[in-house]
């Protein structure tokens, strides 16, 4: 399979041990491309120099909604100067679930940074977690953008309102889950050039892999999982997946 982990987080302290020998291993497994999503400045930053070591790595920069709160003033300044360098912002965002940074400013800090993605005619990867309704909002009043909505497992009305508004979904590991019960619906739905596949890893590692670190060599068995239930063949699929995201984060 040929493989684009569109979301990954290698600079992530579970790879400290043995960041280079994984990253070395990914072509091994039919992996091509890999976006490796900044979370903060300093994550951006230390996936930017991810970026320049392997030819197949990319990394998006952007400010995660847990980081929100903690942003310098100049935060603007340094994000835009990151950017420069960058195919896409993010990860950007609301969680309501953890709530580490106030809704407000997790707004805030959102709509800011979907404003310079706009100005500076980027892709935007975004992260949503029990805020549905206010991401919904906040990206229907930012017309004109594209991105992912990355790990989606929302319902099959949000997706489809996502892709009226343009946007490209993002499925990871919980797609294999025996508890995933929205997802497999969306799956279904889904027209074929706006699927994309990630990890999320170190986090969300697909079935039957669970609790133990994920990298981007376990995305075939998403892809696997997604053939089945769109009752297609999993090489034309992820091939077409790996398409989409060029598309989108290269075609500038
Ligand atoms: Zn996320
Ligand atoms: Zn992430």
């Amino acid at each position: 399979m040929r493989i684009f982990d569109t979301h990954a987080h290698y600079d992530d302290d579970a790879f400290d041990s043995d960041r280079d020998e994984v990253i070395s291993s990914l072509p091994s497994f039919g992996v091509e491309l890999v976006m490796n999503v900044g979370c903060d400045l300093e994550s951006s930053k230390k996936a930017a120099i991810l970026a320049e070591k392997y030819p197949f790595m990319h990394a998006s920069a952007g400010i995660h909604p847990h980081e929100a709160a903690k942003v310098p003033s100049d935060w603007e300044k340094e994000l835009t100067e990151l950017l420069a360098l960058s195919p896409a912002v993010g990860e950007i965002g609301l969680d309501y679930h953890y709530d580490f940074s106030p809704r407000e400013v997790q707004r805030e800090i959102f709509d800011a940074q979907l404003s310079i993605a706009q100005r500076l005619d980027l892709p935007v990867i975004i992260h949503q977690r029990e805020s549905t309704a206010d991401t919904l909002d906040i990206l229907s009043a930012h017309k004109g953008l594209r991105g992912v909505v990355h790990c989606f497992s929302g319902s099959l009305d949000t997706a489809k309102t996502l892709l009226s508004l343009g946007y490209h979904l993002g499925f990871g590991g919980a797609l294999t889950f025996k508890n995933a019960l929205k997802a497999p619906e969306v799956m279904e739905y889904m027209p074929e050039d706006r699927i994309l596949f990630e990890t999320d890893c170190p986090y969300m590692t697909p079935v039957p892999y669970r609790g133990k670190r994920n990298f981007s060599g376990y995305v075939p068995l998403v892809v696997l999982r997604a053939a089945e239930i769109r009752r297609t063949d999993p090489e034309a699929l992820s091939l077409s997946a790996l398409e989409n995201g060029r598309s989108l984060f290269f075609s500038k």
